[in-house]
């Protein structure tokens, strides 16, 4: 072994350092976001860093850290730096612009798996499919569901393909290119589909510009909810019964204050069972309603 070069850094003091660092540019968990992203760069996990607290750092160490560390004072996504993120217990690739996963969407996925446990091969559609989180993670909870997952921006789609074949579950998911349900209209599916779901985008256009900076960096498309965020709410209500069987589902996430507003728009629509459901910190994040069992609708 040749001599090892050593830099005047230590884990724990670069671990401090980095922590003011990220907390001087605004950064919310500038310890954990530090400690993740040297981790990143040491191939170690959190646990690791610890073991080694006190080992000095080699100067290609501090290289390879250095502009993880810049990137993410600028802004730059966590999960964009790492080039993944957790979901529903599932490892997501990610890369940008296309939409992070966010955990609040999990109680979509938990809303949806509860509704369906007695069916034992549903044929769903996820509507803006993004990364393919949502359909994945519905894919491995239940292994005789068949998915149908649209998507208007060919890069998600095709990083969404890449994600189901990671996850071994490519076979059971069809990935369709367009505009929320009308990819499938070629599909003639017979009998129709049990479920519609949906984390369709939803932040009111005028807020937009007030987003923090981490948000900038993904697809406007994922996020313009237009004038009131719900947009895609209303379509959605009016546009997805035609592809639902009778007592179908539709569950869609909405925004922060949406929910009601959601609630009543299904109603004007004829849907039956309107149901809102909260996430962990109690916001009121996704609605869910049936297709009347003897719903008039003949399409459009
Ligand atoms: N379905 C994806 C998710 O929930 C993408 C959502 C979106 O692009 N608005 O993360």
């Amino acid at each position: 072994m040749g001599h090892v070069r050593r830099s005047d850094w230590t884990v724990l003091e670069l671990l401090r350092w980095a922590t003011g660092y990220l907390e001087g540019k605004g950064v919310t968990s500038p310890r954990l976001e530090a400690e993740v992203l040297l981790g990143h760069a040491l191939d170690l996990n959190r646990l690791g860093l610890y073991l080694h607290h006190d080992r000095p750092l080699c100067p290609e160490e501090l290289a390879r850290f250095k502009p993880l560390l810049l990137k993410r004072a600028k802004g730059f996504p966590l999960q964009y730096i790492l080039g993944e993120t957790e979901f529903f217990g599932v490892t997501i690739r990610i890369r940008p612009p296309v939409f992070i996963p966010r955990p609040e969407t999990e109680v979509l996925v938990e809303a949806v798996l509860e509704r369906l446990k007695g069916e034992d091969s549903p044929l769903i559609a996820d509507v803006g499919t993004g990364s393919g989180n949502v359909a994945i993670a519905l894919a491995k909870n239940l292994k005789g569901a068949r998915i149908f997952a649209t998507e208007i921006s060919p890069a998600a789609l095709s990083l969404a393909q890449e994600n189901a074949y990671v996850s071994d579950v490519s076979s059971r998911i069809d990935f369709l290119l367009g505009d929320l349900l009308s990819p499938l209209r070629s599909l003639k599916l017979p009998g129709g589909l049990d479920a519609v779901v949906s984390n369709p985008p939803y932040i009111p256009t005028g807020d937009l510009p007030g987003l923090p900076q981490e948000v900038r960096y993904e697809d406007r498309r994922a996020l313009d909810g237009g004038e009131e965020g719900t947009c895609f709410h209303r379509r959605l209500a009016a546009e997805s019964r035609e592809f639902l069987r009778p007592g179908g589902l539709l569950a869609m996430e909405v925004g922060d204050g949406q929910a009601e507003m959601v609630a009543e728009i299904l109603e004007g629509y004829g849907w039956d069972k309107v149901e809102v459901l909260e996430d962990l910190s109690g916001t009121e994040r996704v609605v869910t309603a049936r297709k009347l069992e003897e719903d008039g609708w003949k399409g459009s």
